[in-house]
């Protein structure tokens, strides 16, 4: 069966679901093409036991790790992908995160654009995905206008940490969230099944919510669900992607389009231009450079518990602090050393969950116990692009996601003071607990834009040099992964991509 339209995007996440909904208004004929299905709305939702123990929604699928062993990654295949079950954190990179930052661990590059070239999509993100904040409070913030509505109040128990961490001499901001009419009737409950659960109101500013839905309102724009795009097909020259080839219901499609957009987030997306090797593209499409696939990032992060036996935790929505007082440097160090937000609460079910695979067998009592007793950080430090850090296909299809972090020094500063500081406010113990090297959740960087076609595989309007009518719009484009939360950089660039498609090729 075959399918003509004017544009085909390839996943329904941050950067496709944007780009849908962008080029909704232009009257070009838009398929979004998204492998998973929209996550139900039932009560599982907000089950703890459903989302961290059953992993309900998680992929059962299994990707390879260098050493030929198999894990399960960390991502959701679903419409809205993995910002279904994102914390919402809407914040933007800094302005220096654009040019050469120089870290314990060695450099990371200069991006193709600067700040002052995102910022005025920035903006648009921020109204599209309806963020909260207060500008002019983080010393760090690049130049900006003010948010379009305001940040979240504190918990009264956050307020306070608040006030003792400036008294710290420390500089708490209020966390940039995009979340929608909080505390209002139908709005969000500020509850706390937020970060890593689907929201059963749809009042968090996910993808699905607050692009692909609205994109779908226009009769020029179309979504195929369960429809997986296994391959891109070429001309005879490799030089123009003609069609897609497109697994639904057990049935090939070959959807044929103008323009192909990739955004099947940056794992899956070199993987499918691995998949769609050719004579002429013998290394996988628009591999010239040899560097699809390579660079993957994922930042450096850990959770942080500030713990007090007889100081029990009554915050139910306690995620709205940053603090970035070490971004660019920290104490005795003149390197970055990251990010520290508060983190929504963790559930008994969750410790339990992740302890289990250290000390099993300690029964859940306990951890909802600890867990009542403590109040949640994350902290994030930036790692590096490497070209040994890499997807590849293994010799069955699958998925093979090879990484060493980098950077590590870095990040065990960040740790350090971070617990240094959590004691100075009078916890007894603190907890930490790292994502270690399987943390998908941040993937970026496995097909960076720049200038130059022999050290990049996008152009700066993240078109592929070697295939002129390849766009690709998620996090892939990272060359860098500076040390905040990617969503509102990937959902500002396809902005971007976007204008600039609607301008030179509809
Ligand atoms: C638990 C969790 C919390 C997070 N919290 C935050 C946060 O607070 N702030 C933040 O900025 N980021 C957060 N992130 C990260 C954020 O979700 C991702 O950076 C972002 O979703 C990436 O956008 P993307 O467009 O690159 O890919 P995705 O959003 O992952 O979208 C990719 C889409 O492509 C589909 N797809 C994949 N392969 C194919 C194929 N072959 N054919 C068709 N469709 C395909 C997938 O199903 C998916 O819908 C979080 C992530 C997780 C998992």
């Amino acid at each position: 069966m075959t399918e003509q339209v004017d544009v085909v995007i390839l996943g329904s996440g941050a950067g496709g679901a944007t780009m849908a909904q962008a080029l909704a208004s232009s009257g070009a004929r838009v398929l979004v093409v998204e492998r998973g299905d929209p996550v139900p709305r039932e009560a599982e939702n907000w089950s703890p036991v459903a989302v961290w123990r059953d992993l309900r929604y998680r992929t059962t699928e299994r990707w390879v790790d260098g050493h030929g062993g198999e894990f399960p990654p960390y991502m959701h295949y679903c419409v809205g992908g993995n910002t279904k079950f994102w914390g919402s954190v809407l914040i933007r990179l800094r302005r220096e995160d654009f040019g050469v930052v120089r870290h314990i661990d060695g450099e990371s590059p200069a991006w193709p654009i600067d700040y002052e070239t995102l910022a005025p999509y920035y903006d648009r993100a921020e109204v599209l995905y309806g963020v909260r904040g207060e500008a002019g409070l983080d010393p760090t913030d690049p130049p900006r206008g003010p948010f379009p509505h305001p940040a979240v109040p504190h918990a009264p128990a956050v307020a306070s940490l608040v006030d003792r961490l400036k008294g710290l001499g420390l500089h708490p901001s209020p966390l940039p969230l995009g979340l929608r009419a909080p505390g209002e009737p139908g709005g969000c409950l500020l509850c706390n099944t937020c970060n890593s659960f689907p929201c059963q109101r749809d009042a968090k500013s996910d993808a699905e919510v607050c692009a692909m839905t609205p994109a779908l309102a226009s009769p020029n724009v179309a979504l195929w669900t369960r429809a997986f795009a296994r391959r891109l097909v070429t001309n005879p020259a490799g030089t123009r992607v003609v069609a897609v080839e497109v697994e639904r219901d057990g049935e090939v499609h070959r959807v044929e389009a103008g323009t192909v957009v990739a955004s099947c987030g940056a794992v899956n997306s070199a993987a499918l231009l691995l998949r769609s090797a050719t004579d002429r593209h013998p290394d996988g499409l628009a591999n010239s450079s040899g560097l699809v696939g390579r660079r993957y990032m994922a930042h450096l992060a850990t959770m942080m518990q500030g713990f007090h036996p007889f100081r029990t935790n009554d915050t139910v929505f306690q995620k709205t602090v940053a603090l970035n007082d070490f971004y660019f440097e920290g104490p005795g160090t003149a390197y970055p050393l990251g990010h520290v937000q508060s983190q929504g609460r963790t559930h008994g079910v969750m410790a339990k969950v992740v302890g289990d695979t250290i000390i099993p067998g300690i029964p859940l009592a306990a951890y909802d116990a600890w867990v009542a007793r403590g109040v949640d950080w994350l902290a994030m430090s930036e790692d590096l692009p490497s070209a040994e850090n890499r997807v590849t296909l293994a010799p069955d299809g699958r998925v093979c996601l090879t990484y060493t972090p980098n950077n590590v020094l870095a990040h065990e500063r960040l740790v350090t003071e971070m617990t240094r500081v959590l004691k100075r406010l009078g916890y007894w113990k603190v907890m930490a607990h790292s994502h270690r090297t399987r943390n998908t959740t941040h993937q970026c960087g496995t097909l960076v834009f720049g200038d130059d076609a022999r050290t990049s595989v996008l152009d700066p309007w993240c078109r592929t040099h070697d295939v002129e009518n390849l766009f690709v719009v998620d996090a892939s484009f990272f060359p860098s992964s500076a040390a905040v939360n990617p969503g509102l950089t990937i959902v500002a660039q396809a902005l971007r991509v976007a204008d600039h498609v609607c301008a030179t090729e509809l």
